[in-house]
């Protein structure tokens, strides 16, 4: 892959193809947010042949990195590594997102300050936030960063990791010999702590004894995305180094982004940084997806269903449980993975797997896009929850927790009742 320093060194032929591919572009049908238009800007912004304005980078933050726009484009151009190149020179010019900046530079890096903030956020919930029936999630009571209406993810008790150490001491810390090495990402721990405590519980259909070493930190996509490569770098420099301690011959990860941060754009950061790029591929090419060790590990032909999920969900006295599959762009085009999490759900007894229309297009998340725009962002999801809906689903399964967020989001919005849950959830583990 070309370095995220450099850019690219081919040339977009303004062919056009990718229009149609851009789920922003569609939505506006404006050349300036068309994936040409803004490589254009990115391109000149990053070789300074043009000043960095307010309204570049308005312009530049209109894009998902859903990568949709690579798999059309003839001359297979890396238009995710530009737009981030773009958003790096940006920050150069301290255009955008210097809050979140500041945010990447200090909390992201800091494992106690993440868990402050998250101890402060369950505190105060009931002053910031109510909850929405059920166990969808959380509205906030001020608008704060991102409108009222939209539906924010729960924040779980105590993260993940705090019981983990708990729980386990040092025994589960670097030094473990497993064969199998956890990255949980900062939404496993803090918000959706039933994925990381399922994919524990799944050792069995797994293979092999897991180690969760507890010093890792945010895999560092959302500074990656929004152009902060140092932050990035710092963040990659640390988890390069745990996973590697903990002499695993696999990586696992149960969510895109953290996959493909580490597998597909730590190499690329540290481009000219001949060791730490070594240790980094490293690193990267023992990454995988939990959806295929579990759909290639296991022998067995069919899993059973996870009937306490149902009951939570109060669907235990259906038969048959129709589940439809979205497909995360990390997940499936950055990382490949495509037909492992379908296997697997069409293997669980008492499930019906759906397709849905369009399962591989971009859910409108984007990290700090469906921050700056939530209404493009939210009319993208609500196609998604339209081709939900039309499938007649009961459940919604994926493999990112950042797309669950987005799509219980637009869910909601459309006034659909269906939840949205990780895929390995729906395996019994007994
Ligand atoms: S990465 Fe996605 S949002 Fe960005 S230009 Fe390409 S298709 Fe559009
Ligand atoms: S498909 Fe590729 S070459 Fe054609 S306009 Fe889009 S980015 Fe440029």
């Amino acid at each position: 892959m070309t370095g995220l320093s450099d850019g690219a060194n081919k040339v977009c032929l303004r062919c056009g193809s990718c229009l149609s591919a851009c789920p922003v572009y569609k939505k506006q049908l404006n050349e300036m947010v068309a994936p040409r238009g803004k490589m254009a800007l990115a391109e000149a912004i990053s070789h300074d042949e043009m000043p960095a304005k307010h309204d570049t980078a308005s312009y530049l933050s209109q894009c998902l990195v859903c990568t949709a726009c690579m798999d059309s484009c003839p001359n297979n151009l890396n238009v995710d590594i530009r737009m981030i190149a773009g958003r790096s020179a940006l920050k150069r010019h301290k255009i955008a997102n210097m809050p979140f900046f500041a945010a990447f530079r200090t909390v992201l890096q800091t494992r106690s300050l993440m868990d402050v903030g998250a101890f402060f956020g369950r505190l105060f919930s009931r002053l910031l936030f109510f909850r929405v029936p059920g166990e969808s999630g959380l509205h906030l009571r001020f608008p704060i960063l991102v409108p009222r209406s939209r539906l924010l993810p729960k924040i779980a008790i105590t993260p993940f990791l705090k019981s983990e150490k708990k729980k386990r001491g040092k025994e589960h810390s670097s030094s473990s010999k497993a064969p199998y090495a956890y990255f949980v990402g900062c939404m496993g721990n803090y918000s959706c702590t039933e994925v990381p405590n399922q994919l524990l519980a799944l050792q069995n259909k797994i293979g092999g004894s897991i180690s969760v070493p507890l010093d890792q930190r945010c895999c560092g996509m959302p500074a990656i995305v929004a152009g902060d490569l140092q932050s990035a770098r710092k963040l990659a420099r640390r988890n390069i180094n745990v996973l590697l301690k903990t002499g695993a011959e696999k990586i696992i990860t149960a969510c895109g982004s953290c996959g493909s941060a580490i597998k597909h754009y730590y190499p690329a950061l540290f481009d000219d940084d001949e060791n730490t790029r070594k240790s980094a591929e490293e690193v990267a090419s023992r990454i995988v997806d939990v959806s295929e060790l579990i759909a290639h590990s296991t022998t067995e032909k069919t899993f059973a269903v996870n009937k306490d999920l149902l009951k939570r969900l109060g669907l235990e006295s259906e038969k048959r449980v129709k589940v439809t599959y979205h497909e995360s762009c990390h997940l499936g085009r950055r990382m490949g993975v495509i037909e492992a999490p379908k296997q697997i759900l069409r293997r669980i007894e008492g499930i019906e797997f759906v397709p849905m229309k369009d399962e591989n297009v971009c859910c409108g998340c984007g990290g700090l896009f469906s921050v700056h725009h939530y209404d493009i962002s939210s009319a993208i999801t609500a196609d998604k929850a339209e081709n939900i809906r039309a499938t007649g689903a009961q459940i919604v399964a994926t493999g990112c927790p950042a797309c669950a967020m987005q799509i219980a989001d637009g869910l909601a919005h459309a006034g659909l009742d269906i939840p949205v849950v990780h895929t390995i959830e729906l395996i019994s583990s007994s």
